[in-house]
């Protein structure tokens, strides 16, 4: 522990840098008047509650055109947010919005199995892509995203947020520094009570899984990035308490990873149970971890050190990432939250999967 101590000037400084370059990175350099124009697929929750609200705060992106099934919905989004008639389209007619000057970016909000379609079809018309997570239902799905943004050269974002957000980051720097010694073990899990019996995200064709793909994949992408390393083998197992409402997809699942170092990661998620959000990692000098560590807001961090605190005031994690993805497209930087981190998560998913279905450690494709 005294080695963690003596660092703390350095830190503080390190912290400061760190974070404050990222954002100040957002912020600087974009055209004069040019914001990075998006175009929302999906009005549903997400889109209406999260990503809309954002853009009206963002610095170098702006709501540019929406997609969506539901004609009501479009003059809704033309008057709330100043959008004219032909900044909405639906989904049989996307492909015109290769017309559209201004749009720049397709934002797929919509369910899990429809994120492969519209990345294509993105694709194919010239924009960039921004997924939301999962990135899609099967690995070969994602490789074939990856591949058609690729040969169209458009970005491919996946919606992870919280590799955006301080607390998660400033984690990820404990982590690669060993500020607490090198990391032997991660303990994380996500999950919520789903209401709804009919909604789509119980449907195996819509959703691709249950409380893995939807959840889970927060604390498996926590797992990876605490980690540094991708994980070589897992074991999980499966319980359900409702197999009629969840005779489709999974309602509760704990796994363990082992990495090619040595870590393991023990993690859970599930779909019968709320208020189950944080992670903590074990290090060879101390511990630390996030309460309520995934939701869109409360992240309340803490170390085994009160000398190194895991503090950072609230942001909006949607518009960080949504900005800073606008950035690297404005400066044609790499984007690191890209189709293979993606494909990993998936790739671990269904590693689970299948070492549910056959009672044994898996190992886990590489990508
Ligand atoms: P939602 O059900 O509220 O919205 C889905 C939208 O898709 C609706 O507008 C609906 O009309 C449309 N849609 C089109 N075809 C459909 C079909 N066949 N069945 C059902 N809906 C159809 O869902 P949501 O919560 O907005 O989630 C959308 C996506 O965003 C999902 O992939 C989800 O995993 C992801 N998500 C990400 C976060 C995050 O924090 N990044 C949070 C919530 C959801």
């Amino acid at each position: 522990m005294e080695n963690v101590i003596s660092r703390r000037p350095f830190l503080k400084i390190a912290i400061g840098a760190g974070l404050a370059a990222t954002f100040a990175r957002a912020q600087e350099g974009k055209p004069a008047g040019k914001k990075v124009g998006w175009a929302l697929v999906g009005l549903g929750s997400l889109s209406t509650n999260q990503i809309a609200p954002a853009l009206q705060k963002t610095s170098h992106s702006r709501l540019a055109a929406v997609v969506t099934g539901t004609p009501e919905k479009g003059v809704k989004w033309r008057e709330k947010y100043g959008l004219k008639e032909s900044d909405v389209f639906d989904y049989e007619n996307f492909e015109n919005i290769a017309n559209h000057p201004d749009v720049d970016v397709i934002c797929i909000a919509l369910p899990n199995s429809m994120h492969h379609e519209f990345t294509l079809r993105a694709a194919k018309i010239g924009k960039h892509v921004y997924c939301e997570k999962p990135m899609a239902v099967s690995s070969k799905e994602c490789r074939e995203m990856i591949d058609a943004c690729d040969a169209a050269k458009v970005k491919l974002g996946i919606a992870y947020r919280c590799q955006f957000e301080p607390h998660h980051m400033e984690a990820m720097r404990l982590a690669k520094e060993k500020v607490f010694g090198e990391l032997s073990h991660i303990d994380a899990g996500f999950g919520f009570k789903i209401g709804d019996p009919k909604q789509w995200r119980l449907r195996k064709n819509l959703a691709g899984g249950g409380a893995l793909m939807d959840v889970g994949v927060y604390a498996l992408q926590a797992a990876r990035y605490l980690a540094g390393e991708e994980p070589e083998t897992i074991s999980a197992i499966e319980t359900k308490t409702d197999p009629e409402k969840f005779a489709e997809v999974d309602e509760t699942i704990q796994w363990q990873m082992k990495f090619p170092s040595g870590k393991t990661a023990n993690l859970y998620t599930t779909y019968n149970l709320n208020g189950y959000n944080q992670f903590t990692a074990f290090a060879e000098n101390g511990r630390f971890g996030i309460k309520r560590a995934f939701g869109y807001n409360g992240q309340n961090g803490w170390t085994s050190n009160p000398e190194i605190p895991l503090e950072f005031p609230a942001t909006d994690h949607f518009q960080v990432q949504m900005d800073l993805f606008s950035k690297a497209i404005i400066d044609g930087t790499e984007w690191k939250v890209n189709g293979t981190d993606g494909l990993r998560d998936i790739l671990a998913c269904e590693a689970i999967y299948k070492s549910i279905a056959e009672g044994k450690p898996m190992e886990v494709e590489k990508a």
